[in-house]
């Protein structure tokens, strides 16, 4: 319980550069700023991919590239790619770069919703079912993404199947529009319905993006930070970078006398094979 793991999520779906100018888009920019992050005491980075116009891409091609940049940096870093990076893509694209890269985690979505207020975040269960059979096959560990406590009942019912194996490991997303708010009463709710043995971890998006991690701190649980939740760092201040994120959560960690989990503890904690 001492050990705290930092994630970050240095570039989502959805932030572009006239929303914060230092968003790392590019493979060349997301692997250093990925590795600047690791450097800084980062044990997780959960990678999201762009096209060349910057939009939201599961291309394995650009996860392919990115890996590659940040092996080469001899990164420790534990690699979580996402499997939502956009919402155009086909079930098939969604799980290609798993299959080929092998990462150690990836995210799933365990469950629908609307997106945004714009669009439909869809995660049937057809494809649930397939997701967590390829990462089982790959060795990929789920990272079960909550943004609603319906999220957490359906991870229950997957593990009950033998589609999820334990123990399980849940990030808490609040604060999206479309999924729970970002409180810290939300927050307590969420992890009073994951089993005993299962870790957590949990960032809020905007005004909740403090409570929820110094909540998350107290908690004993993880935390992620990183623009693909806030580009900006505080009111009115945009981030300067992802590290400064990352420094801030070190800091805090460190005054609420937890410890930094390394990548090596993060593998040992999330219990990584
Ligand atoms: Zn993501």
């Amino acid at each position: 319980m001492n050990k705290c793991i930092i994630t970050v999520a240095p570039t989502g779906a959805w932030p572009k550069k006239e929303n914060n100018p230092n968003v790392p888009m590019t493979p060349k920019e997301i692997a250093e700023e990925v590795n600047d992050c690791w450097k800084a005491g980062a044990a997780v980075a959960h990678l999201h991919m762009r096209d060349d116009e910057g939009n939201g891409t599961m291309s394995t091609e650009k996860f392919r590239e990115t890996v590659a940049l940040i092996k080469e940096k001899k990164c420790n870093i534990i690699l979580n790619c996402t499997t939502s990076g956009d919402l155009n893509a086909t079930e098939e694209t969604r799980v290609a770069h798993l299959i080929e890269l092998k990462p150690e985690m990836g995210s799933y979505d365990c469950g629908s919703m609307n997106w945004l207020h714009t669009s439909l975040f869809l995660n049937p269960p057809a494809f649930l079912e397939k997701l967590g059979k390829i990462m089982i096959e790959n060795n990929v560990k789920p990272e079960i993404e909550a943004f609603d406590a319906s999220f957490i009942y359906n991870a229950l019912y997957y593990q009950k199947k033998g589609i999820l194996k334990g123990p399980l490991h849940f990030q808490f997303c609040m604060g999206a529009a479309g999924g729970t708010t970002a409180t810290v009463e939300n927050l307590a709710y969420l992890k009073s319905l994951i089993p005993a043995d299962a870790t957590w971890s949990a960032f809020g998006i905007g005004a909740g993006h403090m409570p929820i991690l110094l909540a998350s701190i107290a908690m004993g649980g993880h935390i992620r930070v990183g623009m693909e939740d806030n580009v900006m760092y505080a009111k009115n201040q945009l981030a300067t970078s992802n590290v400064q994120f990352v420094e801030r959560a070190v800091r805090l960690i460190k005054e609420a006398n937890r410890t930094v989990a390394t990548a090596d503890d993060a593998r040992e904690i999330l219990s990584l094979k």
